[in-house]
């Protein structure tokens, strides 16, 4: 089971982000490229008002490129500025300030209009733990590192970071904490390494992982575990069973459920994508 996880700091931490939000001029929204949907926090949607943001879909090497492109087209639809990023191997810095400059492009041109030339685009990164922050943050500030110093009006302690030529950034990303609204978006997180293994029953992960692998990415649990037409046709959990024996862990179920755990989060399963996309969901 999954456990229901809010601690009691986050109230304080949101309270600290829809501050920081005031100095920002357009916010970037990091989320799982594997989860569009259930690493975002909604708690984001009310405290954002009509900041613009971009949704970055990052570790979307590990995600099914097909789905990264059917999100982006769903952002797209809706008008909502998007990209799917690998920030850990690749530097896409040049793209995202491109889609921030397209994104406030109203306000750029009235500063230039009125012969400002020196106007410095604020940006945040926002999303929950592991999704990335800090990794696009090094990525994006680079070796420009630049304290530019506290400003009127910042909280305590909070730098800009300079980015490259009108780019700044604040120095800490926003951290909203995982919304686990039911047992399915908790095993997701889970299997994705978004929460603690501690919160989650391991056989429990390994059977919805197994599931998930049965009904949309077969061929793949068919070829690494070289199953045979009439194993991938076990129920989940005598799949686990049948790894088990196979894998000869004696009965250790936990075990065997340890191995499909890693094999998804390592992706020797393939890369995946545990979100469908659904209409009407930001
Ligand atoms: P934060 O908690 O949101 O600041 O996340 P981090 O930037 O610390 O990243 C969490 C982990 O994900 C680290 O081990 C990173 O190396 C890894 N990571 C970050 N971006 C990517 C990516 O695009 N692809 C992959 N595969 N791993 C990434």
């Amino acid at each position: 089971m999954v456990v229901q996880w809010y601690p009691g700091h986050m109230n304080k931490a949101k309270n600290q982000i829809q501050e920081r939000l005031k100095l920002v001029d357009i916010v970037l929204e990091i989320r799982d490229a594997r989860l569009p949907l259930s690493s975002r926090n909604p708690v984001l949607d009310q405290i954002i008002n009509n900041k613009p943001r971009i949704i970055i879909l990052n570790k979307a090497d590990l995600a099914d490129p097909k789905l990264t492109q059917a999100w982006l087209d769903y952002f797209n639809n809706q008008k909502q500025p998007s990209i799917a990023l690998d920030a850990q191997h690749h530097n896409k810095l040049q793209q995202i300030r491109t889609i921030i400059e397209q994104t406030l492009q109203a306000k750029i041109n009235k500063y230039q209009r009125n012969g400002v030339k020196n106007y410095v685009i604020r940006t945040m990164c926002i999303g929950i733990p592991n999704v990335g922050k800090s990794t696009i943050l090094n990525k994006l500030v680079g070796k420009n590192i630049a304290v530019t110093g506290n400003k009127p009006g910042v909280t305590k302690n909070q730098n800009w970071l300079k980015a490259k030529n009108n780019l700044e950034l604040l120095d800490t990303p926003g951290v909203l904490w995982p919304k686990i609204e039911d047992e399915q978006i908790g095993l997701k997180l889970a299997l994705s390494g978004a929460v603690k293994d501690q919160l989650v029953n391991l056989e429990d992960l390994a059977i919805f992982a197994l599931q998930f692998w049965q009904q949309n990415y077969s061929d793949l649990l068919l070829t690494k575990y070289h199953l045979s037409e009439a194993e991938l046709q076990l129920t989940p959990s005598d799949l686990l069973i049948h790894l088990t024996n196979k894998w000869g862990v004696q009965e250790d179920y936990e075990r065997a459920a340890q191995r499909v755990i890693q094999d998804v989060r390592q992706g020797n399963l393939g890369q995946y994508t545990l979100d469908e996309v659904v209409n009407d969901q930001l």
